[in-house]
């Protein structure tokens, strides 16, 4: 198949192994943060890890749009659904999201609330125009790579004059993110998170492009290398990142040549700065509250503002005593540190977020990677 087959050629993948390991310097660590919840997939897969020398570890990042959702905000939307007359929708991943009081958006709709499951927010869309004596709300989740759909489901809306439909939008941003890790979050955990570079998200770049990272990387003095989700993408990306550790640079490089562009989707960009503006602050899971990280609906097209329309007030709740997933998706622990995993936290039963998705670390690393611990990691 052209343009799969060819970056997942094991005999090429052997090549850069052997590159990687000519070029990382014994005396010394890579510690490398994939940000991307599909990069973390793909590195699970592919058992990048057992291809690189010891002393280069991936760290898992906050790149699974699902996982960095924080339980408040699935709250809710559990009390959107329960306490309003609306149908909410939203993704099969977003459904299982363990939430306060053992309750989740699935337990909800078993309980009598109207939740449905979409593939996009088109569906949510069409399903008000064919129910207009019902409000649809729309469940929205997502980085940079999602939000231009929802961006477009609101023009849309406007274009129909469609009263009914309504975004409980809880988009994220990337950079803001990258630039937490990387300042704030490393300065107070230097002991237990120290990242060399980051492999930077492919579908996310896709739309924002490579230039928001520049700062990032200027300002904290890391490299990123863009990737894309095939395995000779992030074994090349690794190669790129420990070229540019040993001679001292610290520059934005893309290896997703073929997909990403240093200024992004310009329409997509239009579209999001059209409907959107910033958040001043906003919780991630694990991250906690950084600030310019999210977006909202601006004032203009508040009518479709779920928030604003049911008067939803934000609380913050606290994960699961026993879940790691907030020092997994800070890059301080790895799924097996955590006491459950396998055993009362599986994919069929999940206790943090990170086992719902197949982009979360723990869904990830239970479908791939448990049964071939590595030595390295412990690194
Ligand atoms: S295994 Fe489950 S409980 Fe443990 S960190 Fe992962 S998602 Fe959380």
């Amino acid at each position: 198949m052209k343009y799969m087959d060819e970056f997942r050629d094991g005999t090429l993948a052997q090549v850069i192994a052997q590159k990687i390991a000519r070029a990382a310097r014994g005396q010394r660590h890579y510690r490398l943060m994939e940000f991307c919840g599909g990069h973390t997939h793909a590195i699970s897969r592919y058992g990048i890890t057992d291809l690189l020398p010891a002393n280069v570890n991936m760290i898992h990042g906050p790149g699974c749009p699902v996982c960095v959702l924080p339980i408040g905000r699935i709250d809710s939307a559990i009390e959107l659904a329960a306490r309003h007359p609306v149908t909410l929708c939203t993704y099969a991943d977003t459904l299982r999201v363990p939430a306060s009081n053992h309750l989740s958006l699935m337990k909800a709709k078993a309980r009598g609330a109207d939740v449905r499951m979409v593939y996009s927010v088109a569906d949510a869309l069409r399903l008000a125009q064919e129910h207009p004596a019902r409000d649809t709300v729309f469940f929205a989740i997502g980085f940079e790579t999602t939000t231009p759909s929802t961006a477009l489901a609101i023009r849309a809306a406007e274009g129909l004059r469609l009263a009914n439909f309504s975004v409980f939008c809880n988009h994220v941003l990337t950079p803001p993110a990258m630039a937490e890790i990387l300042g704030p979050l490393q300065a107070r955990e230097f002991d237990t998170v120290r990242i060399d570079g980051i492999v930077g998200p492919g579908h996310v770049s896709c739309v924002i492009g490579s230039q928001p990272y520049e700062f990032v990387s200027e300002m904290y003095r890391r490299p990123v290398v863009i990737a894309g989700f095939e395995p000779l993408d992030l074994m090349q990306a690794v190669l790129m990142l420990v070229k540019q550790l040993n001679e001292g640079r610290h520059q934005v490089e893309n290896e997703y040549a073929r997909a990403v562009t240093r200024g992004g989707n310009a329409k997509a960009h239009e579209l999001v700065a059209e409907v959107f503006e910033l958040r001043p602050s906003f919780e991630w899971r694990g991250l906690g509250e950084i600030p310019y990280s999210a977006h909202k609906l601006k004032p203009k097209y508040e009518r479709y503002d779920a928030e604003a329309r049911y008067g939803i007030a934000y609380r913050q709740a606290p994960d699961n005593k026993a879940c790691e997933c907030g020092a997994i998706l800070r890059g301080t622990k790895k799924p097996r540190d955590c006491k459950v995993f396998g055993t009362v936290c599986t994919p069929e039963n999940p206790l943090g977020s990170c086992m719902v998705s197949s982009e979360g670390a723990c869904a990830a690393h239970y479908a791939y990677g448990r049964f071939r611990e590595r030595v390295q990691d412990t690194v």
